[in-house]
């Protein structure tokens, strides 16, 4: 299966919420939803859901793989794995999903979407603990420095996207410097830290069955 290539703007009207997919467009009037605030398709406006609990997990699980950009079987990989590790597995998913390089990136704000932040990442942009790591899925650990380390005609990109995600605030798991384009991963984020509603809840119930 091919990542989605459809316009992602859609994925939000499916979803029924904003899902800040887009990056800056995310935060203005141009925002489909806000126009249009019905699913995607020819009958999108006579289209109603109702939603047994079962489409509800289903549902919740869809948006937080559309929000983080990953498939079913690397979702299903994290959730192996929270289930397998101590503390409240729904936490431990979102916290994994949160510690994804690309979301750093994103959350620091050198992307204005994660789905930039993914393609900084695979451009080999970006070091950890001085060492390039080109893969987006790789997991941050407490204390680990992330940099950009790329030449300065990149760096004017990215420049250009600390302007415009300026306005939003950087986790407080994290220390960024902006005019080093250099952070730290201060702890492990909490459920919190997470600043879209999501109730994860649900989707271990699903994954439960
Ligand atoms: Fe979703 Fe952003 Fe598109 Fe609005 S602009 S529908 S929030 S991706």
């Amino acid at each position: 299966m091919g990542r989605y290539i459809d316009a992602v703007c859609r994925l939000c009207r499916r979803q029924g919420e904003k899902l800040f997919l887009k990056g800056t467009k995310c935060q203005t009037e141009k925002c489909p939803i806000a126009k249009r605030a019905y699913p995607p398709g020819q009958h999108g406006q006579g289209r109603r859901q109702k939603l047994s609990n079962y489409g509800l997990q289903l549902k919740e699980k869809q948006k937080v793989k559309r929000i983080y950009g990953v498939f079913e079987k690397q979702f299903r990989k994290y959730f192996k794995i929270a289930s397998k590790t101590k503390g409240v597995t729904g936490k431990v998913l979102l916290q994994l999903l949160e510690r994804r390089l690309d979301n750093v990136v994103f959350r620091m704000g050198l992307g204005i979407s994660r789905s930039q932040a993914r393609q900084i990442v695979r451009h080999n942009m970006v070091a950890v603990n001085s060492r390039r790591v080109n893969i987006p899925s790789y997991l941050v650990a407490k204390d680990d420095v992330v940099e950009i380390k790329t030449k300065d005609k990149a760096k004017i990109k990215i420049k250009d996207n600390l302007e415009l995600s300026k306005d939003r605030t950087v986790p407080s798991w994290l220390e960024f410097a902006p005019g080093e384009m250099k952070g730290k991963v201060l702890r492990l984020p909490e459920k919190n830290d997470i600043q879209q509603p999501i109730s994860e809840q649900l989707i271990v119930e699903l994954y439960s069955k």
